[in-house]
């Protein structure tokens, strides 16, 4: 099983443990940062989460009901973390793909694609989008849905010509009819899938069980699961890896933007009897050998420091 992580600011030094590395480039607030190519690292672009662009009342994905894909007080009843763009606005959509083409053109040797999708069951219900389908000659509305979606995967995969992997819904059983999001027909397109699976403490797992035996049975692609490890203390993150370890998926993904907390669970690895104990008499191997490979790690790294000049990052 590999490990990754996904961080903020790529440092040589500190990511030479990890087999995948994600950097997002262009966040769902539709910030951009330059970061300079880096040998194992995958740039993270979102596609249809952009907060800034969604703002503007022709570009927002719309509910059947007329509500915008908005967060906070736009649109108390979907609870959106970001502002989602119309899958279908031309627009945005040359202005985007020439944003990946011009990451696929550096020196990146493959990319990660996040928010594509669209918001959710009862959107994109704008005019573009029904006129769109009344033109598209389909006469299913979910099938069509789909294929926005799908034809937006080929054609950043024909433009940019290199290895693409996808970031999806954690919903394994309604995400091509949530979001339009066909696991089957994207399959060709992906390297493979990653599963954001977030949790504040992962105190209870027993949902990561639910949704990865679903995952792992129907994904046509290899799985990747990223945990979220601001917030959860280092144990939280122990438990939960346990809890991912017992299904065959392809890795385990830290979101831990400073690296911060893999550090510290590595430390806690490293240094605390009991839980050396605990992880030696795990019956689970995969568990056994990732829980080694990442106290391995710290020992290996030194601690960082905010100005090192081995950073690779080239501006904010
Ligand atoms: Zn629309």
């Amino acid at each position: 099983m590999q490990l990754g992580i996904s961080v903020q600011r790529l440092d040589a030094e500190l990511l030479k443990g990890f087999d995948v590395v994600l950097v997002p480039i262009r966040q769902v607030t539709g910030r951009v940062k330059q970061i300079y190519p880096f040998v194992n690292a995958r740039p993270v672009v979102s596609c249809f989460g952009h907060t800034m662009a969604a703002k503007r009342s022709e570009l927002v994905a719309v509910s059947e009901d007329g509500l915008p894909a908005l967060p906070g007080k736009h649109n108390l009843r979907d609870g959106f973390a970001w502002g989602w763009v119309c899958p279908n606005a031309d627009e945005y959509r040359q202005e985007l793909l020439a944003h990946l083409t011009k990451v696929a053109t550096s020196e990146w040797s493959r990319l990660h694609l996040d928010s594509v999708q669209f918001p959710d069951a009862n959107y994109c219900h704008c005019p573009r989008c029904r006129t769109k389908f009344a033109q598209s000659g389909m006469a299913d509305w979910w099938d069509w849905r789909a294929s926005v979606i799908t034809e937006w995967v080929a054609t950043v995969a024909e433009r940019v010509g290199k290895p693409l992997s996808l970031t999806l819904h954690p919903d394994p059983y309604f995400l091509r009819e949530r979001f339009g999001t066909d696991m089957e027909a994207l399959a060709p397109f992906a390297e493979w899938f990653l599963v954001p699976l977030y949790c504040l403490t992962y105190d209870l797992t027993y949902w990561l069980d639910t949704l990865l035996y679903a995952f792992v049975r129907r994904s046509p692609r290899p799985v990747f699961v990223e945990l979220y490890a601001v917030e959860p203390p280092a144990r939280g993150l122990l438990k939960a890896m346990a809890a991912v370890a017992k299904f065959p998926v392809a890795g385990i993904v830290f979101y831990d933007p400073s690296a911060q907390k893999v550090r510290a669970v590595a430390q806690l690895l490293r240094e605390d009897k009991e839980v050396r104990q605990l992880v030696a008499a795990h019956p689970n191997q995969t568990f056994r050998q990732l829980a080694e490979r990442l106290a391995e790690w710290v020992k290996s790294v030194s601690e960082p420091e905010s100005d090192k000049p081995t950073s690779l990052e080239a501006g904010g």
